[in-house]
């Protein structure tokens, strides 16, 4: 059914009515997560040719001289959230189009055999009500599958230091906390540790120039903000829909999740910010 609506979406007319009033003088901000090598190209070949893929640092430094006139018209960034193994299957994709993306890593997941707790909890936990629970209440209800943030797996998740480096070329990495707490469910002293902490490790041992910081699942409140800040992040990344101007908030900068989609319908729909902007619509 969904499947019908995007298509019908796409071939109807109102995406293109809708980029050009929404997002053609805006920054769109995309997010995956781990797509498989076929379902990038798909999503490349279509991006490269309806946008103009800009890097997150470009749009920042566009920031910093206080306009965005100079970027193209349908700017895109593509990003991805949590630094799944599976990305570095993507970079023979990204080299082909020659196109920039920021993958943030969790820094104490990244380079070890420790395993994602929302991916552990799949099946077994109900992980949308994880999400709403505090820190140590998530964390007790994942000891009883015997989850634990330390504990090292048989396999690996996310990708490895060696990896990193093959792709740091073409591919910038930030920060997307240590462990990947919900950081709202957290006391404000491990929000500071965590954010503190990944980029400390990031930078130390992976070499890595840290300014950004992906909130996982895309929660923040302003005790977030105010320490995403302080330790010295210049922007936060959201899963707030819509796009980015002269005037976005650095540290609520919006994002378009876009789904590990291999449908082009639904790409060409929730690239577009019409999805979420429906969505947003019958809400309210
Ligand atoms: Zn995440």
């Amino acid at each position: 059914m969904k499947n019908l609506i995007f298509q019908l979406l796409d071939r109807s007319g109102l995406v293109r009515l809708f980029r050009a009033l929404k997002q053609r003088r805006a920054v769109t901000i995309l997010l995956f997560h781990d797509p498989s090598p076929a379902a990038m190209e798909m999503a490349l070949a279509y991006l490269t040719e309806n946008y103009r893929i800009i890097s997150l640092a470009t749009y920042l430094e566009a920031r910093k001289t206080g306009t965005t006139e100079g970027l193209p018209d349908y700017a895109a960034v593509i990003t991805f959230d949590d630094g799944h193994k599976g990305n570095y299957a993507l970079l023979p994709v990204f080299k082909k189009y020659g196109v920039p993306a920021t993958v943030f890593l969790c820094s104490a997941i990244v380079d070890t055999q420790r395993h994602f707790w929302f991916l552990e909890a799949e099946g077994q936990l109900p992980v949308e009500e994880l999400k709403g629970l505090s820190n140590q209440e998530r964390l007790d209800r994942l000891s009883e599958i015997g989850f634990e943030e330390q504990k090292e797996y048989a396999t690996r998740q996310a990708l490895s230091a060696q990896e990193i480096g093959e792709m740091r070329p073409l591919i910038d990495f930030q920060s997307h906390t240590r462990f990947h707490p919900i950081l709202t469910n957290c006391r404000q002293a491990r929000v500071r540790t965590t954010l503190q902490g990944a980029k400390q490790k990031l930078e130390e041992q992976f070499g890595l120039s840290i300014y950004a910081l992906a909130y996982p699942n895309g929660d923040y409140d302003a005790t977030t903000i105010e320490e995403t800040r302080n330790a010295g992040y210049r922007c936060g990344l959201t899963v707030d829909h819509g796009f980015n101007d002269d005037t976005t908030d650095l540290y609520r900068l919006r994002r378009l999740d876009v789904n590990d989609t291999c449908n082009i319908h639904e790409l060409v729909v929730k690239s577009s910010g019409l999805w979420q902007h429906l969505k947003a619509l019958r809400r309210s």
